[in-house]
């Protein structure tokens, strides 16, 4: 979807309480209920106080349904599950303006402009993201906000962010004054300090951690894409995270960061630019997703030929990893690594996190197996499995629309017709 197109507007409106009609009749042309399976032709799904209740063969006329039941006209149209990006920044949007906004924006002003990416997000018809963070709370209270119905916007799962000092997570490229006021927390050093930053992250309300086990493009410093964080700080920000019954995501671009982060038990590698054979092996032994990120890749290598603004260690990082990650990313999915869909939008243009599914066709992955990665394994990676991801009896109604079928041309997805989250239609063009 082209941003122009975007409702912004609609984000900061609070939702109103109108009572929404309980009952919803969606005549689906063609539907894509479970991605990875096959598509069924003339499907109604009813919707139920924002739960699929349950999908029909044909089109069910809504009397016979309920007295108040309300049709959904898209018998023209490609119906499937909400996409789901694994990794968001929402908080921020790259470009020329943000030294000059860090100083000038109140965490009032950044929060309010969260929850405007939050929007463009969800009208891109993508219904869950999970934020890989910076500051917690502001993402921690547009997620309940969200979630309580307060605002609207995508579901959101947000990270804690745990990192070292002087790492990729840690604040760079300011006077020592101001990077010593920015300095986080969660910033830690060694296995015992790094258990206490996870325990905070989760104490003021993280859903997962994000680690940065090695250096990372947008780090204003000359310590590369190389193993930051330790094999014993690794191992124990993760059972601290799985003692508390949180997952752990973690950065890295170099092998022996992808592979030592992979050793620790980790969920889910961000990146993985420099996936080898080695790496493979740890990922297909482990169960790990790749959350590949070709979007980031691509728009920093880009920027880095035209952008003023980017130091000049940065631009080595930009056009080394950039161009890197496609290829090792292809022979990562040929090998059979589980794939989950994520973006780094926050680097790129929030709404525009379609694209990467441009890129991962680009890489040789088939249509189906990318619905699937935006689906199912992206649902399978939060652990939300039972409640979305599908179109079956029981899960949220997290459903979108497409003139064309994906399958046939992924470049659909990038202008999706119709966004429905938990039975609410946000878009219907
Ligand atoms: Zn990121």
């Amino acid at each position: 979807m082209k941003p122009g197109k975007v409702l912004i507007a609609a984000a900061l409106a609070v939702v109103s309480h109108a009572t929404l009609a309980d009952t919803k009749v969606i005549h689906a042309g063609t539907l894509l209920a479970v991605p990875g399976e096959g598509t069924l032709q003339n499907q109604t799904i009813i919707v139920s106080d924002g739960k699929i209740a349950y999908v029909r063969d044909g089109f069910v006329d809504p009397a016979n349904v309920s007295d108040d039941a309300e049709l959904v006209d898209l018998s023209d149209m490609f119906v499937m599950p909400g996409l789901m990006d694994m990794h968001v920044h929402l908080q921020g949007e790259l470009g020329p303006t943000n030294y000059r906004d860090a100083l000038k924006m109140s965490d009032s002003d950044k929060l309010v402009q969260s929850i405007e990416f939050a929007m463009r997000t969800l009208m891109a018809g993508f219904t869950t993201v999970r934020d890989a963070g910076n500051t917690g709370e502001e993402m921690y209270a547009v997620r309940d906000g969200i979630e309580q119905g307060k605002i609207d916007g995508p579901r959101i799962i947000a990270a804690g962010g745990v990192g070292i000092t002087g790492g990729h997570a840690d604040v760079s490229g300011l006077k020592p004054e101001w990077m010593e006021l920015a300095t986080d927390a969660s910033i830690c050093d060694g296995p015992y300090d790094c258990r206490r930053a996870t325990r905070h992250a989760i104490k003021y309300g993280a859903d997962f951690i994000k680690i940065t086990s090695t250096g990372g493009v947008m780090t204003d410093n000359n310590t590369g894409t190389g193993q930051q964080m330790t094999d014993d700080e690794l191992r124990e920000v993760v059972s601290a995270a799985a003692a508390m019954g949180r997952k752990v995501a973690s950065h890295a671009h170099g092998t022996e960061g992808i592979n030592a982060a992979l050793r620790a038990g980790v969920a889910s590698i961000e990146h993985g630019t420099y996936t080898d054979e080695s790496s493979i092996k740890l990922f297909l032994e482990s169960g790990a997703y790749l959350v590949p990120t070709l979007l980031a890749g691509k728009t920093v290598a880009d920027l880095a030929l035209t952008a003023e603004y980017m130091s000049d260690a940065i631009k080595e990082k930009a056009v080394r990893v950039g161009n890197d990650m496609k290829g090792n990313f292809e022979r990562a999915h040929k090998a059979g690594v589980k794939v989950a869909f994520g973006t780094d939008s926050g680097v790129s243009a929030h709404g525009d996190n379609a694209r990467e599914a441009v890129l991962m066709s680009e890489a040789g992955m088939s249509n189906q197996a990318i619905l699937a990665a935006a689906t199912i394994n992206a649902a399978d990676l939060i652990d939300m499995s039972d409640s979305i991801g599908t179109i079956e009896a029981g899960k949220f109604a997290d459903i979108i629309a497409t003139e064309v079928s994906p399958l046939e041309n992924i470049e659909e997805l990038l202008d999706v017709d119709f966004v429905m989250k938990g039975g609410k239609v946000y878009k219907n063009k």
